[in-house]
Order: C-alpha cells, then sequence, then structure tokens
C-alpha cells in the first residue's frame, strides 16, 4: 500500500524502473519473446535485444559489450568474479585479499574461500575511518590470486581508493586479479574499469532505475574465470541459464537514460546533499558519519537517544522511506559503520538515506521536519 505522502530517500537500496526500462521490458516481454538461442527468427530477434542492451552498458562503462556477461544481480556477479577467479588462478596461488568494509555478498563469496583453505586478508580502514590504498596494496604478494575492493560503500558512501589500489597492485603483482564491487557508483561516478585498473567489475539493474533481478559482471579480455554452474552454453557457457530477456533490455534501456548526463545529476545531487547535511546538522545530537568527500548519493547520520528502529518506524509512518544501514541486513548491523570508526552507540543510531533524482529539496526539509518531532516526541532527555 502506498501511503498518502511517499517519500523515498532509500535509492542505494533500490530505485523505481524507469518508464524507458518498463517499455523496453513490455516490448519483450510481448514481442520478442522467443529463446535468445533459438535459430528462428523470434529467437534471433532476442538475442539482438540482449546484443543491444549489452553494447547500451559496455557504452556506459566504456569497454567492449563482449567484455560484459549478464547476471542475476551484482550478488551474483560479486560470486562469479571472486569464486570464478580463485576457481581460474587458486590452485596454487592461495592468498586472497580483500577489505573489511564490503557488501554481505563480497564478505559471503570469501568466507565461502576460506572454508576451501584460501588465507582471506582484510584489510580495515585506519583508526581515522580511512581504508588506504597503500595498506591494502602492500598485502597483496606473490601468492595471491585475487584481491577485491569497492568503489563506493553502501553504508556511509566512502569512496575507495580503488584506482590507487589497483594501479599499484598491478604494476607489481600484474598475475593477481582486481575485481570492483562498482554497484553504488556506476553512473554516479565517472569510471571505466580499465581506468580503475579492475579486472573485473560488478555493476547491478535495480541501482540504476531497472528491475531488480539483473546485473552484469565486466571481465577483461585474457582473464580466466571458473563458471559457477555448469549448463547451456549462453553467455560463452560463463552464465548458463536462458537470459532473462526482457530484464536485460530494460537495464540495457535504463543505463542509456543515465548514461549521458552525469554531471547534470552529480551536481543536482550534490546540491540536495550539500542541504541535507546542512539541516541535519541544524538539529541537536545528530553527528553525520558520512566523509565530506564521498558520494553525495549516500547521507549517513546518527541521532543520539533514538534507536535507528525506532526513528525508521516513526518516518514510515510519516510516509519517508530510509533505511538504517543496508537494506540487505534486513535491520541487522553488519559491522561496517564500526569499521570505518563509527563508536557502537552511534551505530546503534544511525540512519542512511540516499538519493535520486526523483527527490526534491522538499523532501529534505520534510525529513528534517520529522526527525526534529521525533527528537521532541521520543527522545526522554535526563
Ligand atoms: N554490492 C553493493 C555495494 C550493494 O550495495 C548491493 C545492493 N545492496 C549489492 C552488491 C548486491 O546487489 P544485488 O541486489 O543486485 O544482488
Amino acid at each position: 500500500m502506498i501511503t498518502e505522502m511517499t517519500i523515498y530517500l532509500d535509492s542505494a537500496a533500490t530505485t523505481r524502473p524507469g518508464d524507458t526500462c518498463i517499455a523496453a521490458m513490455t516490448q519483450t516481454m510481448q514481442q520478442t519473446y522467443g529463446n535468445p538461442s533459438s535459430l528462428y527468427k523470434m529467437g534471433l530477434d532476442a538475442q539482438l535485444c540482449v546484443e543491444h542492451a549489452r553494447k547500451q552498458i559496455a557504452a556506459a562503462l566504456g569497454c567492449d559489450a563482449s567484455a560484459l556477461t549478464f547476471t542475476s544481480g551484482a550478488t551474483e556477479s560479486n560470486h562469479l568474479a571472486i569464486r570464478g577467479a580463485a576457481g581460474a588462478y587458486g590452485k596454487r596461488k592461495r592468498r586472497v585479499v580483500t577489505t573489511t568494509v564490503e557488501h554481505a555478498s563480497v564478505r559471503g563469496a570469501f568466507e565461502m574461500l576460506e572454508e576451501q583453505g584460501f588465507e582471506v586478508v582484510r584489510i580495515a580502514p585506519d583508526a581515522d575511518g580511512v581504508l588506504r590504498a597503500e595498506t591494502f596494496a602492500n598485502a597483496v604478494d606473490d601468492q595471491t590470486c585475487i584481491a577485491s575492493m569497492m568503489l563506493v560503500n553502501n553504508e556511509i558512501g566512502t569512496v575507495l581508493p580503488v584506482r590507487e589500489a589497483f594501479g599499484r597492485i598491478k604494476r607489481e603483482h600484474p598475475q593477481t586479479v582486481t575485481h570492483c564491487d562498482a554497484v553504488q557508483g556506476f553512473l554516479k561516478l565517472s569510471f571505466t574499469p580499465e581506468k580503475l585498473h579492475a579486472d573485473l567489475l560488478t555493476v547491478s539493474g535495480h541501482k540504476v532505475h531497472a528491475c531488480k533481478g539483473i546485473g552484469a559482471l565486466y571481465h577483461k579480455k585474457g582473464i580466466r574465470l571458473t563458471a559457477l554452474m555448469k549448463g547451456g552454453e549462453q553467455e560463452r557457457g560463463l552464465r548458463p541459464g536462458t537470459e532473462s530477456v526482457p530484464l536485460i533490455a530494460g537495464f540495457g534501456a535504463a543505463v542509456a537514460e543515465l548514461r549521458d548526463n552525469l554531471s547534470d545529476r552529480t551536481a543536482y545531487i550534490s546540491r540536495l546533499y550539500t542541504e541535507c547535511r546542512r539541516m541535519l546538522n541544524e538539529l541537536p545530537d545528530v553527528t553525520i558519519n558520512s566523509p565530506a568527500d564521498g558520494s553525495p548519493y549516500i547521507l549517513s547520520f546518527s541521532v543520539k537517544g533514538l534507536r535507528s528502529e525506532t526513528m525508521l518506524h516513526f518516518l514510515s509512518e510519516k510516509g519517508i522511506s530510509v533505511s538504517s544501514g543496508s537494506a540487505c541486513a534486513k535491520g541487522k548491523q553488519s559491522g561496517v559503520l564500526q569499521q570505518f570508526g563509527i563508536k557502537q552507540d552511534l551505530a546503534d543510531s544511525t540512519l542512511r538515506v540516499s538519493f535520486c533524482m526523483e527527490n526534491t529539496e522538499a523532501d529534505m526539509i520534510a525529513l528534517v521536519d520529522a526527525l526534529r518531532e521525533a527528537q521532541a516526541r521520543l527522545v526522554h532527555r535526563r
């Protein structure tokens, strides 16, 4: 049920599929519903839709279309990258390097490698909350088969030094495969996998106004990966299973729509972000957790004396959707905030708001007004 007033401030969790995405999906469902592997015209047309979308996404990533594999989303892309590279290169090289602030899907993939006997090195931010490229790169040695670092943290918006770290790794240990979970940076920051020195790079559809259940993995030519499943020859055998043509077509259309206006969008979102930060700073007992130089799409803050769930439900009653940390954790803390140096009591009182082009300044005002009311009604001052 949609309540009367709906203010959606949780675009890091997911976004509303855009009209062009929905139109492209509808078109393929109604007309191009053949199996892309079938050899008659309707199958070939479906295959053309898939390849068209691949080109649209490749254009946004600044890579060759042949470097992209469609998956069911970033969780699968991350697993295919990490476990797939470990499968191909990890027979003798048994060390893998990651960070302590990754998304649950990356953490999960490394836990699975640990169970297989890999030595997993997890690099944490320093006491000042900054994860240093040098510390990460220093952890990589000749025995390291894969190094993985996310581009933008999904809980507080910190931009990690991927380019610097991977640049050094590729100079000093060119045989180590580099992987970047770029989900929260895709179409928000200007990058290409090549500029980041990433051999493998993950993106997801539903964070960029496409549907849930579709993602892609960029995969540099020459890098070997072991598929997670065996089956048909779809996606060059790397990702068997009949392609979801509607999801793929919708993903391509959504990306094409966002591709060309990055700087205008950045300017608009940065204005909203700055305004929201300024207004929150005017409230008593509010601490901003996001670094000043983080992504303007994600703003994390804590309200002393109010627990995340209490605030979340209070805001929800008012039709305002925000998150306590990462939506995937269903309210359970991941420990990532603490890794960034946020003390436990503040972590317990954290909210994450995240933006898209549909948000306005009026949304920021409504949020801050509602928080002010929550403080007046719910904080028990001694
Ligand atoms: N990585 C990051 C950084 C994310 O924010 C998310 C989504 N919360 C994922 C991976 C997982 O994406 P998906 O839902 O497409 O599996």
